[in-house]
């Protein structure tokens, strides 16, 4: 007998025939002998409905009444699937934020956990009830409903499990894991059986997005074992843990391409100490993220710094660098929009030389030009002209999966 926690995504609790098929997901579970808490997002796209009529009655409405308002689709499914469960016989309670005492702070529409009472939720257990819990929502020291930010479920149920010290979180979805590459998309992708809580953060931020970031960080911190399935296929996902064992000849876990991002080049910097701590720290105060950074050799008195933002920091940080341009003494300021990130991530890069010049070769090969390159011990990513990021990622794809792969 296990303590496990399920969470399931909008799209699989969209309607009454899945909600349905979920409580059947739910009941066998329990019928094996595991206490069972369930974590459920708002149904289908219903928090993107409620935010559209957020937007009618008040486009400037408050982040505290949206998440008061956001926040009632994750009640309604609890209920619902409850009523379901009920209906079939089980033992069954649906809980929100308030009930339980899922604590956050008071940042509205992007809240912290800041701590989780488990009386509750124990007390239910012990009577062997399912519950159901209300992910994305919280509640914070005012008493006032918070949200966890955009896809925050994940992170209700993987710190759920947390709290609970459960043996096992399922993240069910509507991909039956983590590919290789986003399999939409690009050709000859496979389903990984296993991938470190490292990579999987890597895979997320360069796009990704299988599981709400936070999740993965939280996940990793308090070592809870993780699993992304699909609740339609009923075949075994991805599991997320500390260290995995490699099935692949391939050192690579996945290939992940980024457009929402751009280029800065300060050109004819003065080629002195401090320039680059000047640059940074001003971009730092702006909370401005600062990606890969390329700086030239100097030539004669001069040198060139180029690095990456996100696309929707770019209009800031060209703002402020233009403000400098005095003190800072550079000649130009060039910008770029128009390129995209490809990375490979692979826990398996530490101490075989060589991925890194695979990758480049396979650029090379499809006639692909590089315009900056940088390197972490999991993680090698290259800028290239946006045009040809498709290509990019395919061809590369190609290279660590279907000539090296299984
Ligand atoms: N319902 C919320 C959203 O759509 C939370 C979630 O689904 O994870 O962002
Ligand atoms: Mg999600």
């Amino acid at each position: 007998m296990a303590l496990i926690v399920q969470k399931f995504g909008g799209t699989s609790v969209g309607g009454l025939d899945r909600v349905r098929h979920v409580a059947k997901i739910i009941t066998e579970t329990y019928n094996q002998g595991n206490d069972v808490v369930v974590v459920l997002s708002a149904q289908g796209k219903y928090t993107d409905e409620l935010i559209a009529r957020a937007l009618e009655y008040n486009p400037k409405a408050s982040k505290r009444e949206l998440d008061q308002l956001m926040s009632t689709g994750e009640q309604q499914s609890v209920a619902l699937a409850a009523m379901c469960i009920q209906g079939m016989g089980y033992p069954v309670v649906s809980l929100n934020a308030w009930q339980v005492g899922f604590k956050t702070n008071t940042t509205y529409g992007d809240a912290r956990i800041t701590r989780i009472d488990t009386e509750r939720l124990q007390l239910e257990l012990d009577q062997h009830k399912i519950v159901l819990f209300t992910g994305f929502q919280g509640i914070n020291r005012r008493g006032d409903v918070t949200t966890l930010g955009r896809g925050g479920s994940d992170t209700s149920a993987v710190a759920l499990a947390a709290a609970l010290h459960a043996d096992l979180c399922q993240i069910y979805t509507d991909v039956d894991g983590v590919y290789t590459s986003d399999p939409n998309k690009v050709k000859g992708t496979h389903k990984l059986e296993e991938i470190t809580y490292d990579e999987m953060l890597e895979l997320a931020t360069v796009g990704a997005g299988v599981l709400h970031n936070r999740s993965v960080e939280m996940a990793k911190r308090y070592h809870v074992n993780l699993e992304v399935l699909s609740s339609f296929t009923g075949k075994p996902g991805t599991k997320v843990k500390e260290v995995v064992k490699k099935m692949e000849k391939s050192h690579v876990s996945g290939v992940a391409k980024d457009k929402n991002i751009a280029r800065l080049a300060l050109v004819g910097l003065k080629n002195e100490p401090g320039i680059a701590f000047h640059i940074f720290s001003l971009l730092a105060q702006k909370k401005i993220n600062v990606d890969i950074i390329l700086q030239s050799i100097g030539r004669d008195e001069q040198k060139d710094i180029s690095f990456t933002v996100t696309k929707s920091d770019l209009e800031q940080a060209r703002q402020i660098l233009e403000d400098r341009k005095d003190t800072l003494g550079f000649e130009r300021l060039e910008i770029n929009d128009h390129v995209a990130k490809v990375s490979i991530v692979g826990a398996g890069m530490i101490g075989n030389p060589g991925v890194a010049a695979n990758m480049f070769e396979a650029l090379f090969n499809a006639g692909i030009n590089i315009n900056m390159i940088s390197t972490s011990e999991i993680k090698v990513s290259v800028l290239v002209d946006e045009r040809d990021a498709d290509r990019a990622v395919q061809a590369v794809h190609d290279k660590f999966f279907t000539e090296y792969g299984r």
